[in-house]
């Protein structure tokens, strides 16, 4: 098994694949500083507007989270619709379920629309539980799902085998509306989108400073009269927000393509993106080209401070799948990769018009491609000064200014990790804001 981004290896087929840097300093209506999801919905909603729009990445379009991601298109991200609904209360998990419903419809309506060739695939959600806490959190999902008006099927400990081949579950939740896709094909699919509609995008370019109005690249600078950040891993040069954001690692891995039999007795009744209850949770799907994506990570390494490139971690994640479920028991992985994906202290994204500098918006710490990708429209909309939308309510949920249990200050005592930890696991668990 090779340390490499599978999603990767299909871009080698694609006609181009990267943009030059910015070499020259140049003026524009609107700066979009980062291609992942988030940045590529801003870009996306501005085109066609009027206004003049350059997009910069230090990597490539998608080359972060987006496009290491696994694809699952699915309003479910760190905080369940259980959790939301204990957090935020009838009103207020219907708002947020919808901000992600939003992102999924969004990102399948682009690839519909834009005949975009990234491996769309609809697939219901399976989430599995497992003992008798698992059974319990798969009611509780149940339940938050009739109370807001949601429709779904639940599957007992005897029912799990007829829609996935393994008697380890103790029960299961089953939806629709969701999807799988390749990732950075989606990235790189609205990256040829949007230079086709005339937006100016430099790729290999990071943005190193920022001074008011202008970015400055290596090489080049953008003067903008609105600029949008939707970068990751955000560094104190760039922004005071840095401190919002922190990461959580979790690691991937691709099979060699399954046989009829094996597709049949791993998904009786086709495929399905399943993930389970554990707190490092196990994730998989099939992808279109018949090969399995499996994912998962584990406590030691969530919230380690950089990447974590040996295979043990997915090596052990899989051989757990392999004794839970006989179908994959044979089947060799080939590729793995990981990746640390932004996240606030309470795993709900914050999004800033600066108070001081209002030209100048943050997205930050998005946890899931709908939900980037909702965010990032949003504050496109809010560069148009779009009327229709409802700021305050999105501005509340997305404030820094939010509750949190444990506050920024005390990083400086107990260090950022400990804060986060803290904080994700009162937010998922505990948190209530109303
Ligand atoms: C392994 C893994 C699996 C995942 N699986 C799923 C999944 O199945 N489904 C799901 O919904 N979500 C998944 N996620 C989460 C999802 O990928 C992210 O939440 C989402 O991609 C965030 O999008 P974004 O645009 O906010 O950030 P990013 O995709 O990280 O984009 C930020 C961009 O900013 C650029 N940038 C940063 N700093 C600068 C700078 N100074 N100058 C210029 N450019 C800069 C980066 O290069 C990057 O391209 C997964 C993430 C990982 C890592």
């Amino acid at each position: 098994m090779i340390l490499q981004n599978w999603w990767f290896t299909t871009l080698l087929g694609i006609k181009e694949p990267i943009r030059s840097p910015l070499k020259s300093h140049i003026k524009t209506d609107v700066l979009i500083i980062g291609a992942g999801a988030a940045g590529l919905a801003a870009a996306l909603r501005l085109v066609g507007s009027g206004k003049k729009v350059i997009l910069l990445d230090r990597n490539i379009c998608g080359g972060s989270s987006t496009g290491k991601s696994a694809g699952f298109l699915t309003p479910d991200s760190e905080l369940e619709l259980s959790q939301l609904l204990r957090k935020y209360g009838h009103d207020g998990a219907k708002d947020l379920w919808n901000v992600a419903t939003t992102g999924v419809e969004t990102m399948v309506s682009n690839i519909r629309k834009y005949k975009i060739e990234c491996d769309l695939q609809p697939q219901d959600c399976l989430f599995v539980g497992i003992g008798p806490g698992g059974w319990q959190d798969v009611q509780e999902e149940v339940e938050a799902r009739k109370k807001i008006g949601y429709s779904s099927t639940t599957y007992t400990e005897q029912e799990v085998p007829s829609v996935l081949g393994s008697k380890a579950y103790s029960g299961a939740i089953r939806y629709t509306g969701t999807f799988g896709v390749n990732p950075l094909l989606y990235a790189q699919g609205i990256k040829q989108v949007l230079l086709d509609k005339g937006v100016e995008i430099f790729e290999s370019s990071e943005v190193i400073s920022f001074d008011d109005h202008t970015a400055y690249t290596h090489l080049g600078s953008v003067t903008a009269d609105q600029i949008i950040f939707c970068i990751d891993k955000p560094r104190p040069e760039i922004t005071k927000y840095y401190e919002e954001v922190y990461h959580a690692q979790t690691f991937l891995s691709i099979s060699e393509p399954l046989g009829d039999k094996e597709i049949a007795d791993l998904f009786p009744q086709g495929p399905l993106q399943c993930w389970d209850s554990t707190l490092t949770y196990t994730y998989f799907r099939l992808t279109g080209t018949r090969q399995l994506l499996v994912g998962g990570g584990d406590l030691l390494t969530t919230y380690a401070k950089n990447d974590t490139t040996t295979p043990r971690v997915i090596e052990h994640v899989i051989n757990n799948l392999k004794k839970k479920i006989p179908a994959v028991r044979d089947l060799r992985f080939i590729q793995y990769w990981q990746g640390r994906i932004d996240m606030t202290r309470d795993l709900v994204p914050t999004v800033i018009r600066d108070p001081v500098r209002p030209w100048i918006h943050f997205v930050l710490g998005c946890v899931g491609l709908p939900w980037a990708t909702f965010c990032g429209d949003f504050a496109a909309r809010n560069v148009l000064d779009d009327k229709e939308l409802d700021n305050e309510k999105y501005y509340q949920y997305f404030s820094p200014d939010r509750k949190f249990l444990v506050p920024l200050w005390l990083e400086q005592i107990l260090g950022k990790r400990l804060v986060f930890t803290v904080n994700n696991a009162w937010a998922k668990y505990r948190q209530k804001d109303v």
